[in-house]
């Protein structure tokens, strides 16, 4: 948290952590909870949200609504990209175990795994490898609501090796998250191993503008491409018979099915 904001006013008073120090923005009299407030006989360890409704500045009397968060305390920070990973990896470990280890979908030489999970820009992204799918997934950068995407509402990423589009989910304690199928079912992998090395060859082809210079089916997606000569590359690319660009990225690998990327 590095936004300053004023005292509890502005409807933020729930991201005030009980220990943070708030600032009078007239006299900079600063309201320490360990310290409380002699003057109004405010004990220490009052946090800034449960002062007295009449509370004002001790110093020069400005109102509370003036006070602006300078130390945010112990609030939650944000999860690290490691932590996210840890906590997709535990929701579609619960989903296995609850819902797929007995279906003839699984592929029981593989578990759930999320691979290569690193920063893209202030989002994350990543493979997810699970017994009866693999999907790249991104993450919503700190702060981000993605809450607002339905469940199945598609949205189009762009990479440099193209642009893809992924599907918004949710899963318990990860939150909003949105996927791009790559293989499902997982059949035609014969280890953990070899499903794990397989994602981290579909990042770093993700990333390989050469990709680009093949040909793909994804006409409409290209609309939102914004460079126009990305758009003449494109076009030009489009007029080449290849193979589709999601096979391009999977290595052509047999069992690569599904419609994303289309
Ligand atoms: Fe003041």
């Amino acid at each position: 948290m590095n936004a300053r904001f004023e005292g509890s006013f502005l409807g933020d008073a729930s991201r005030i952590a009980a220990d943070a120090v708030l600032e009078c923005k007239i006299c900079w009299y600063g309201y320490d909870p360990a310290a409380g407030d002699d003057a109004r006989q405010v004990p220490p360890g009052t946090p800034f949200t449960a002062l007295p409704d009449d509370w004002r500045c001790p110093q020069c009397d400005g109102a509370r609504d003036q006070f602006m968060v300078v130390d945010a305390g112990s609030a939650e920070p944000a999860p690290t990209i490691a932590e996210q990973a840890r906590l997709l990896e535990a929701g579609f470990r619960e989903v296995f175990q609850n819902k797929m280890r007995d279906t003839p979908f699984v592929n029981r030489s593989l578990s759930v795994e999320a691979v290569g999970f690193r920063a893209w820009g202030e989002r994350a992204l990543g493979v997810l490898v699970a017994p009866w799918f693999m999907n790249m997934v991104v993450l919503p950068a700190p702060g981000e609501d993605w809450s607002r995407f339905a469940a199945g509402e598609k949205r189009v990423f762009a990479f440099p090796s193209g642009d893809y589009e992924f599907i918004a989910n949710a899963r318990g304690h990860v939150g909003p998250y949105f996927a791009c199928s790559l293989f499902s079912p997982m059949s035609d992998f014969s280890s953990q191993l070899q499903a794990t090395e397989t994602a981290r060859a579909v990042l770093a082809a993700l990333f390989d503008d050469k990709a680009r210079d093949v040909g793909d089916e994804a006409g409409t997606i290209r609309d939102l491409r914004v460079s126009e000569l990305e758009r003449q590359r494109q076009a030009e690319a489009a007029r080449n018979a290849a193979p589709t660009r999601r096979a391009l990225i999977t290595g052509g690998l047999a069992g690569a099915t599904g419609d994303a990327g289309t």
